[in-house]
């Protein structure tokens, strides 16, 4: 697909630079554990001091640094950041086609490991700049780009050191991250891409039932930790959290939703658990779009007895639960709907919380929205932007928390592979992005930089 508006021998030569520099990235391991960083920070301060530009490379441990630099402008103006973090999560190299660290070219696609997650913006971004340097850095107010460390375990937390620690080099007014861009074909030819504004907190827990010792000869009629705990995973994964609109746009559910009485059902806080379900039934990927953002969700993931003897009760056993709380939820808020998912459960149960991260959001009418939008209606002319709340996170999280007046968005779009095509390639096998989406997000950044900066 043409990118409109755009010299073809421009597209094709940001083409070829975009994917050698993130064939090369790709072949840096930086496999989160352990993460080894360092080796794409440097890598990244050698590409940009041959540009003529010096960054820094900072963040602790030695092994596991983020690299900043920043471009300014030839006028005042604002500060706009550009991010995406240098780790990648493990690959099986046995299942892959290609193996996951070799950045091979093939069939119009880059293959390896953080090719869409997330180094294509790493290579993407630089060659944005490297043009914008080329054009005499003729926008205002200041660029930074930002490559932190650890985004995918939040061991050492890249993002979150850097705000803490360094605010100096990374605060500015507006951010762009990944984590959005994504498009859905919509039957009247339009294309649905997501902005994500903000994004769902976690709330991460452990329910841990105590039960009764005892011969295991004799069963036990209650207080078997191993049974209340099959209880308490049965409860919550069946709990269904009263429906909150507050974080549904309706934009949204019109645009995905054909049907204008599910659509009317599925916007009334009273009947929208039931619209979920039978849109379901209708349309399973649309409604694994829209469940996550109807509340907190519980999904319990890891399960744990004290017990060592088979012929023995323990005394406890332990759920440990993925919880996601919508932008506003506190904890408090969390244990009411846990309380009341567990309510019914006959067993001597307390809980734990593993460290919750609140949700937040930056405002969807902003100067960034408004440039994206004219960017995205000049290069993708049927692309409908819809901001959103992203149902994971991202570390857009730790900038909104430490700097409370920037804006800061997940959006690097794609032009040829839908949401259907990549959205399983994200820590999966296979995973790769085609040769003219690494160079459309290139081309978008080069372009939002020059309107939003103007
Ligand atoms: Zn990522």
């Amino acid at each position: 697909m043409d990118i409109a508006g755009i010299d073809p021998a421009l597209v094709a030569r940001v083409e070829r630079e975009t994917s050698e520099l993130l064939a090369a990235l790709i072949r840096i391991d930086t496999t989160n554990p352990p993460g080894n960083e360092t080796a794409v920070a440097t890598f990244l301060d050698d590409y940009f001091r041959g540009l003529g530009l010096r960054g820094e490379i900072v963040g602790e441990p030695a092994d596991r640094r983020s690299f900043v630099v920043t471009v300014p402008g030839t006028r005042p103006g604002p500060r706009l950041a550009l991010m995406a973090h240098e780790d990648v999560v493990p690959a099986a190299a046995d299942q892959w086609q290609e193996p996951p660290l070799s950045g091979i070219v093939k069939d119009g696609y880059v293959w390896g490991r953080g090719a869409v997650d997330v180094k294509n913006l790493l290579a993407a971004f630089a060659v944005a700049v490297r043009r914008l340097l080329e054009d005499g850095r003729d926008f205002a107010g200041e660029l930074v780009f930002v490559a932190e460390a650890d985004e995918e375990e939040g061991a050492v937390g890249g993002a979150r050191w850097l705000t803490t620690q360094r605010p100096d080099l990374v605060r500015c007014d507006y951010l762009l991250n990944e984590g959005g861009g994504e498009f859905l074909a919509l039957p009247g030819g339009e294309r649905l891409y997501d902005l994500m504004v903000g994004e769902k907190g976690t709330a991460q827990f452990r329910v841990i039932v105590s039960g009764d010792g005892g011969h295991a000869s004799v069963p036990l009629r209650r207080g078997n930790a191993v049974v209340g705990a099959a209880d308490v995973i049965r409860a919550l994964h069946d709990y269904e959290p009263k429906a909150s609109l507050e974080t549904v746009p309706a934009e949204y559910v019109e645009l995905l939703v054909g049907d204008p009485a599910l659509r009317a059902r599925l916007l009334d806080e009273r009947s929208a658990r039931a619209a979920l379900a039978e849109l379901d039934e209708i349309d399973h990927d649309v409604a694994d779009l829209l469940v996550p953002l109807y509340g907190a969700t519980f999904s319990p993931t890891i399960v744990h007895s004290s017990g060592e003897a088979v012929n023995v009760f323990p005394d406890s056993a332990v759920v440990t639960v993925d919880c996601r709380l919508p932008v506003g939820w506190t904890e408090e808020r969390v244990t009411a709907e846990i309380e009341a998912a567990l309510a019914g459960v006959d067993a001597r149960w307390r809980l734990e919380y593993l460290g919750t991260i609140e949700g937040n959001a930056s405002p969807p009418d902003t100067p960034l929205r408004r440039a994206i939008d004219a960017v995205m209606a000049r290069l993708a002319p049927n692309a409908r932007v819809v901001p959103l709340h992203c149902a994971g996170f991202t570390d857009s999280n730790w900038f909104r928390a430490a700097f409370p007046d920037v804006v800061a968005y997940n959006f690097a779009p794609f032009l040829v592979d839908d949401v259907q095509a990549t959205a399983p390639r994200f820590h999966n096998v296979d995973e790769r992005i085609a040769v003219r989406d690494l160079a459309f997000q290139s081309l978008f950044a080069y372009e939002l930089v020059k309107e939003l900066l103007a």
